[in-house]
């Protein structure tokens, strides 16, 4: 299994994903709507800091559920150990 989270950033005007960048990504253009980010990829980031919470979100239940699965057939037969799960 990959650890590896990604997530695209979009545009905060448009919600495209086509950006125009310099090399080091300090500053970033859409493509689609030509809005210029002057704060380049981390003020991109910023703006799309719930798209971002929202992958590791999903990211981080699903490691959760594999965990409690594990452990629920363990204890199985354990009647004084009960696993809730949202
Ligand atoms: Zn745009």
């Amino acid at each position: 299994m990959s650890t590896k989270i990604t997530v695209s950033l979009i545009c905060a005007t448009c919600g495209q994903s086509d950006f125009d960048h310099n090399e080091d990504k300090s500053w970033v253009r859409c493509i689609n709507c030509d809005r210029e980010y002057p704060g380049g990829i981390d003020e991109l980031a910023e703006l799309n800091q719930a798209n971002i919470q929202d992958a590791v979100n999903e990211y981080g239940d699903s490691l959760v559920n594999d965990f409690a699965k594990k452990i629920e057939s363990k204890f199985k037969k354990n009647k004084y150990i009960k696993f809730k799960r949202r």
